[in-house]
């Protein structure tokens, strides 16, 4: 592929023929492409299953380097890979402009964000995951117990277009924190990010291997599952997910699943109405609704319905999508998702929703236009599938058990968001979700001491927080005898009397409890 050819960074040619790739090895290079002009950003090698085998030993024989660190010694290492993305932040959103379309600003949020958890994860990781005791319990009394969270060895971390610094750095700073090792691939319409983020690390922490790139299509991202990592940490498709678990199980190779959500807003009649229409505009609508945990569906109490449903329309209606400066949103980056967007327009107009604003022609060969639905049946696919695009469908309800009702009859389950004085925290429980955001939209994200992911067909498994640090960690369990037990219960030579203490030991200790009436 070069500078001249009409190729989309989908694969796809603007003739509508599809420029597959082909097996891995036969193509030796791709360009990643600038969604709003079609111009190329740069021009990245298709690595082949060998040079991802290569990368994966690399990374192994780093990870023991790592790994013997220990806290102490890897902390200043990631505050100087902080430190570096930091100071070149302005350079990091300029190629993350360049490869998403996202405004300069958007960008420098997700860094900014990304940075600040990497912070957290290296600032914490100590705490969370050293060794500890832990109580040995009354029956073996005479032991001593830790626990300790080690590293796993080399995670492969397969990330996506959307955020392409803050989502995969959600496990690549985590998996770091914890004493791995990692090799990335990320989605093919932001290798330059990928490949930028790992310089930066080479040159803060100067250990070869520590954080390995492979760039490339599917193929490559199925070459790292199948490499013998010994983590998974995806984020894309719940369909791509399905076939990386069906890879992995070959090897037994541990998954984290994060996918995308069709996350809904529920509105009491007590809320700020000002305030969640401003929060579900700008969820729905930002980074042209390409967000995991955006805001696809508004459930308004009836009570204050109207209102909201004005009051969106008002300032969806100013937000403008384009490329220039002045642009609050950009174009969509892969351009396969038009068409997904496109037709879950369609399909909810043909079923008797009505656009207050965009609607049929919001969508063009590059951008998709805000579109403001009503009337959408429950079951169109503007309420079922995720759109990713920048759309939102609002339904009016008598009550919050309707909305929650509603919310909740979704397989997937990533983020939520309530409005509501009086019963924030309650109704945000009963939603099922990862994450629930009350009077905010989109909070817990940049929450780093919060653990971040799905149920049902958004995935599992958890990037973030504590939580986040442990899941690239095997838990280490120790149980040393201090002195000789009264009770010996792991011996053959173990005779009636011991027995008989033993039931009349647990007994005492679990014998009671209260009786059901
Ligand atoms: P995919 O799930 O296809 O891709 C996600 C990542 O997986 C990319 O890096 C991709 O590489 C890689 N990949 C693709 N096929 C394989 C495979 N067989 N084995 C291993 N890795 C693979 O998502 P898309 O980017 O195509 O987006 C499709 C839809 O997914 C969107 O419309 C959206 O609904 C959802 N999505 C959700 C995201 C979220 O944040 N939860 C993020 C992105 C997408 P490559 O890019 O080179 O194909």
């Amino acid at each position: 592929m070069t500078a001249t050819d009409t190729t989309t960074n989908d694969g796809t040619t603007n003739d509508g023929t599809t420029n597959d790739p082909g097996p891995i090895g036969e193509r030796d290079r791709f360009d990643s492409l600038d969604p709003a002009s079609g111009e190329v950003v740069g021009t990245h090698p298709v690595h082949s299953a060998a040079d991802v085998a290569a990368a994966v030993a690399r990374a192994r024989t780093a990870a023991t380097s790592w790994a013997a660190l220990d806290f102490d010694g890897r902390a200043p290492l990631l505050r100087a890979w902080k430190a570096l993305v930091t100071h070149r932040a302005d350079e990091l959103a300029d190629l993350v402009h360049a490869e998403t379309g996202k405004p300069h600003g958007d960008a420098m949020l997700e860094i900014v964000l990304a940075v600040d958890h990497l912070a957290w994860a290296g600032g914490h990781a100590e705490k969370v995951l050293r060794r500890r005791r832990v109580s040995p319990g009354l029956l073996m009394a005479n032991h001593a117990a830790t626990l300790e969270y080690l590293p796993l060895g080399v995670i492969g971390v397969i990330g996506p277009w959307n955020y392409p610094v803050f989502t995969p750095m959600g496990s690549i700073a985590y998996a770091l924190a914890a004493g791995n090792a990692v090799v990335f691939k990320p989605s093919e319409h932001t290798p330059g990010v990928g490949e930028w983020l790992a310089e930066a690390a080479a040159e803060a922490i100067g250990i070869p291997g520590l954080f390995e790139v492979v760039t490339g299509f599917g193929a490559t991202g199925g070459a790292l599952v199948t490499a013998r990592v010994d983590k998974i940490a995806f984020t894309g498709s719940t369909a791509t997910a399905k076939k990386i678990m069906a890879a992995a199980a070959d090897t037994l190779t541990p998954v984290l699943i994060e996918c995308g959500g069709k996350d809904a807003m529920v509105v009491d009649a007590d809320a700020d109405v000002a305030a969640a229409a401003d929060a579900a505009t700008w969820g729905a609508l930002s980074n042209a609704g390409q967000t995991c945990v955006g805001v696809e569906r508004a459930y308004v109490h009836t009570d204050v319905y109207d209102a909201f449903v004005e009051k969106v329309v008002a300032q969806a209606s100013e937000v403008d999508a384009g490329s220039g400066p002045d642009a609050d949103i950009g174009p969509i980056t892969m351009p396969g998702q038009l068409e997904v967007i496109r037709s879950h327009i369609a399909d909810a107009l043909a079923r008797g929703g009505r656009a207050l604003i965009g609607g049929a022609d919001a969508v063009d060969d590059r951008y998709a236009r805000p579109t403001v639905l009503v009337d959408v049946p429950e079951d169109a696919l503007a309420n079922t599938d995720e759109t990713f695009g920048p759309t939102l469908t609002i339904a009016r309800v008598r009550d919050m058990d309707e909305a929650v009702t509603k919310a909740n009859a979704s397989r997937y389950g990533l983020g939520a968001t309530v409005f509501s004085k009086a019963r924030g925290p309650e109704l945000a429980r009963r939603l099922r979700s990862g994450m629930t955001a009350v009077n905010s939209v989109i909070s817990f994200a940049g929450i780093p001491s919060l653990p971040f992911g799905g149920v049902g067909d958004s995935g599992f498994g958890r990037i973030h927080g504590a939580d986040g640090l442990r899941e690239f960690t095997r838990a280490k369990a120790v149980a040393r005898q201090r002195m000789p037990a009264p009770l010996n219960l792991t011996t053959f030579s173990r005779g009636p009397r011991t027995d008989r203490a033993v039931k009349a030991l647990v007994g005492i200790l679990h014998g009671r409890g209260p009786k059901r009436a």
